[in-house]
């Protein structure tokens, strides 16, 4: 069936777009104003068709590294943290101005991986971003640089904005690079290398596992978030942020960029949060049967599918569950990683005998788990 691309690009209500560094600082290592102008003109105007927009915007190093005049030299992590605490402010003073010329209001919010994980933390940021739209005011959202440590990054700001695509219940995500899309393979040592102009969820199967159009010039993350939102319930865009009027002509359905179209049905926003923010504890090895019954069937997990687990775990801990040393899903354990040592293997009528008790039938229920591969 055709997708029907102009349908779904013209519903959008909210959508979220990221810049990544490349966009914003045009041909030389600065931010480029010219370019924060010309987006927040591209925002007043989507927002004029009732469209709510929410920025993901990198640049903070950027700008540290000029005002510092760090030059072009490589960062240690810790530079890097100063340089984005001296440059947050430039990039978020530059974005002010920028939309004032817009009559929009402009926020700042700065995020680590570990408010998402949080529950509490994850619903609070959700409720804030959900006032400032209603305000009518644009977010303009980066990671806490300053604070965040390996254990607590995102990564990169592509995971980011499809994290916080979910949390905001975006219809859109865009992610606006310096190519025009992804292409069949490298575009700068294959002539032949073609614009993809959809990704359905099958077909992205297929790309993961080819090293050429995922895995060159900074797509690798751009397609992991593609994903994730994916299966979230996003579609995405990925263009060519260089293109004048790039965000009006997506919107309008044009063959601009590539699309991945969304899962036909998306994790609801508990399982996003356990397959996506949440952070697991540790590993529940399970056979072939097991994977087959939990991801192709939504069977809860019994203890009678574990071959092993690792990493220490409690109770009530996010836990990944992997076969054949993949991880396909993550849920919500019922017992400690000491209790499944001790009832792995067994039928759930054994489980008593050999703890003394039995809290559960299930190890993760299946209204605790988020299946990430089929
Ligand atoms: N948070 C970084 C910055 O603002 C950028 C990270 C990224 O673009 O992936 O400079």
């Amino acid at each position: 069936m055709e997708y029907p691309r102009l349908e779904t690009l013209r519903r959008v209500r909210r959508m979220v777009v990221k810049l990544g560094s490349s966009v914003l600082s045009g041909s030389k290592p600065r931010l480029d104003f010219s370019m924060l102008r010309r987006l927040s003109g591209d925002v007043a105007a989507l927002k004029t068709q009732q469209r709510q927009v929410i920025l993901v915007s990198s640049g903070a190093i950027l700008a540290g590294r000029e005002q510092l005049a760090l030059g072009i030299r490589p960062m240690t992590t810790q530079l890097k943290q100063a340089a984005a605490a001296v440059g947050q402010s430039r990039l978020m003073r530059a974005w002010d101005e920028a939309f004032a010329r817009e009559k929009i209001t402009a926020a700042q919010v700065l995020l680590t991986r570990e408010d998402l994980r949080q529950r509490r933390r994850y619903l609070n940021a959700r409720n804030t971003l959900f006032t400032l739209l209603r305000l009518g005011v644009v977010p303009v959202i980066n990671e806490n640089d300053t604070v965040s440590t390996d254990e607590i990054k995102f990564g990169d700001n592509d995971m980011l904005s499809a994290l916080v695509a979910g949390l905001c219940d975006a219809d859109l995500l865009v992610l606006l690079t310096d190519r025009d899309g992804l292409y069949s393979a490298d575009p700068r040592d294959n002539p032949g290398a073609r614009l993809i102009a959809r990704v359905s969820e099958g077909e992205a199967l297929v790309l993961r596992g080819r090293p050429g159009p995922a895995g060159s010039g900074g797509m690798a993350s751009k397609f992991k978030a593609a994903q994730l939102a994916a299966g979230t319930g996003i579609s995405t865009v990925i263009a060519n942020g260089f293109n004048e009027g790039i965000l009006q002509r997506v919107l309008a359905g044009e063959e601009v960029g590539t699309l991945f179209i969304a899962r036909a049905s998306p994790l609801d926003k508990r399982r996003q949060w356990l397959a996506f923010a949440a952070h697991p504890r540790g590993q529940i090895h399970v056979d072939e049967g097991a994977r087959e019954a939990l991801a192709g069937k939504s069977k809860s997990l019994l203890p009678s599918g574990i071959k092993s687990v690792s990493k220490s775990f409690e109770a009530g801990d996010v836990v990944s569950l992997v076969s054949g040393g993949v991880e396909f899903a993550r849920g919500l354990a019922n017992y400690s990683s000491k209790e499944l040592d001790k009832i792995k293997g067994l039928k759930t009528s054994q489980i008593e005998a050999a703890l003394g008790y039995k809290p559960a039938d299930e190890v993760v229920h299946r209204d605790n788990m988020a299946v990430l591969t089929r």
